[in-house]
């Protein structure tokens, strides 16, 4: 079981922004951004990108498509902000292995994902 699953379940604690029968959105413990959130598909069997059949069409879609009220939520709908999913490899750290989606924003981000100092 993954951190993220145990959230979902209410085993551990997080600092929740929205959460229906679908998807949950909380800040992440490790902020990369002044706002820095992610966005969970409840269900516990997409671990990265490629395991996403049209099966998960629409969970996926309705995920996407809730992004800009979880970033209204936050205050960040007007001025922007970057979406990211870690798909872990050789090349790319993927710490939790349950699809996810990272919402940063709150200040002025660089042409990558860190802010600009
Ligand atoms: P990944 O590398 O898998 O794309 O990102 C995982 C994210 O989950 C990291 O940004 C990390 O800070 C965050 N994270 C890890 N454990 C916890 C936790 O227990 N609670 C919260 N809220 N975030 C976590």
């Amino acid at each position: 079981m993954t951190i993220f699953a145990k959230i979902i379940a209410g085993e551990l604690p997080s600092n929740k922004i929205y959460e229906d029968d679908y998807i949950l959105a909380f800040h992440d413990i490790n902020p990369e951004a002044k706002i820095h959130a992610l966005v969970v598909p409840k269900p516990t069997h997409l671990e990265r990108i490629q395991d996403v059949t049209i099966d998960d069409a629409a969970l996926i879609g309705y995920l996407m498509g809730k992004i800009p009220h979880i970033a209204t939520l936050l205050g960040i709908n007007e001025t922007g902000y970057r979406v990211i999913t870690n798909n872990g490899g050789e090349h790319v750290t993927q710490e939790v292995p349950h699809l996810h989606f990272h919402i940063l924003g709150g200040e002025l981000l660089g042409d990558k994902l860190a802010p600009v100092n």
